[in-house]
């Protein structure tokens, strides 16, 4: 098998690149590991910055986004007991996020590459990139029961954290910036519209929470638990009570229950892989980099890094000069860096470590109180939330 671009993984970062690339003309295919129940199923993200939802437009995937996403003009910070909303269009000159789930994102996307785009294989794993310092680096993968090669130009790595494509760069030339945090997120899904019309973020002394949703009827609330926390610890009763105990507010605001249908544990880890190129091998989204979900920034940076690739690489097709290919690196760092500093800070801001002391909860209130009454620091607040811009 041969082809222009071998895109490995079929995540938002592999099935976006496969729609820009075939837009632009160029031909790819894709690989995936899991089936496309798997895909479209596995719950995540749920927010999109202005520059993805412009994106998605743009690439012909934003009709049933423009439907039924929910356009999103702001946030609450909860703390003390205590509520102030961040208006993100008066602070950021227009901008806004639109709630919109990553299943629904991947869901479009399948369904135009399957429509016009080329080859999407699923369960089709990629087992290594071999020879990427090379002019025809290749993808080894097995598919329906035996092993076969993927001949490229280039390949990407969009095959998420745990994925092959970041092994092939040598460890000699690797650099790994890592942090992992002593607590997760319990999340569940429950079948009850949301007790909020927008996201809700709370900093209490038991620990954070978050209100979110993923549609009108459906809610998605988080709940900071201990590292290594299993799920099935936590009953469905539990689970509400002590939602209810962390978005208390004095205002006697309610929350409310419905059925939980689902239920899982997300570890938080903040990590960086560079360079995220090695000769023609370029690595995207989760594959390059994971920030903790606090600032909902995962998804956005892998719309970044796609985007930056398709458009070096047409420029290449279009101009013969590679200088778009050569900076890819550099030029997504820049972003991912500035999304890894405002995603620890929004963790850091909110969540209760373990061995917090009482001065740094004073602290943690004193940044809280800083974001509520300057404007300044709240536009910095509002700037990163709602998307860096994607030069
Ligand atoms: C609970 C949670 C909440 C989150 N909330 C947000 C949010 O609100 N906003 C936000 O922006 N981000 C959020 N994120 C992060 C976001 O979901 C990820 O950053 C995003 O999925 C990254 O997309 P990706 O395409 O790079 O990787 P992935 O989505 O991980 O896709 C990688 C794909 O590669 C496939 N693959 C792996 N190995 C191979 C192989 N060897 N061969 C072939 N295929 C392979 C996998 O099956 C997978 O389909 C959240 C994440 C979690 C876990």
């Amino acid at each position: 098998m041969r082809t222009t671009v071998g895109i490995i993984g079929a995540g938002p970062a592999g099935l976006l690149l496969a729609r820009l690339l075939h837009n632009a003309g160029i031909d790819s295919v894709v690989l995936e590991s899991h089936d496309r129940a798997y895909v479209e199923r596995r719950q995540r993200a749920g927010i999109l910055e202005q520059g993805t939802v412009d994106v998605l437009r743009a690439a012909g995937a934003g009709e049933r986004m423009d439907r039924d996403g929910l356009r999103h003009d702001g946030i609450e910070l909860r703390f003390d007991r205590r509520r102030h909303r961040v208006d993100f269009p008066a602070l950021t000159g227009g901008r806004s996020v639109m709630v919109y789930a990553q299943t629904e994102v991947c869901k479009d996307l399948i369904a135009l590459q399957l429509k016009d785009g080329g080859p999407l294989l699923f369960e089709a794993e990629a087992l290594a990139v071999e020879d990427a310092q090379s002019e025809r680096p290749r993808v080894r993968f097995r598919h329906a029961g035996s092993e076969d090669v993927l001949e490229c130009d280039y390949v990407v790595g969009c095959d998420g954290f745990w994925g092959v494509a970041r092994k092939a760069v040598p460890a000699a030339l690797s650099r790994v910036y890592e942090r992992t945090y002593p607590f997760g997120w319990l999340g569940i899904l429950a079948d009850v519209p949301p007790s909020h019309d927008e996201l809700v973020y709370a900093r209490h002394d038991r620990g954070f929470a978050l209100l979110s949703m993923r549609s009108t009827s459906v809610s998605r609330l988080y709940l900071q638990v201990p590292d290594g926390t299993d799920a099935e610890e936590w009953a469905d009763d539990r689970i509400w009570a002590e939602l209810e105990r962390r978005f208390e507010t004095a205002d006697g605001w309610r929350l409310r229950r419905g059925p939980i249908t689902q239920k899982s544990v997300t570890p938080m880890r903040s990590f960086v892989h560079e360079p995220m190129r090695h000769g023609r091998l370029f690595l995207a989204g989760d594959a390059a980099h994971i920030v903790p979900p606090t600032g909902a920034k995962g998804l956005n940076l892998a719309v970044g890094d796609v985007v930056t690739f398709a458009r070096a690489l047409t420029h290449h097709k279009q101009t013969g000069s590679a200088e778009l290919l050569d900076i890819y690196s550099e030029t997504c760092l820049r972003r991912v860096w500035q999304a890894e500093r405002f995603s620890y800070d929004m963790t850091t801001l909110l969540h209760r470590a373990p061995d917090a002391t009482p001065f740094e909860d004073r602290l943690q209130l004193a940044r809280l109180e800083r974001i509520a009454t300057s404007r300044a620091v709240e536009t910095d607040l509002a700037e990163a939330y709602t998307g860096f811009p994607l030069h």
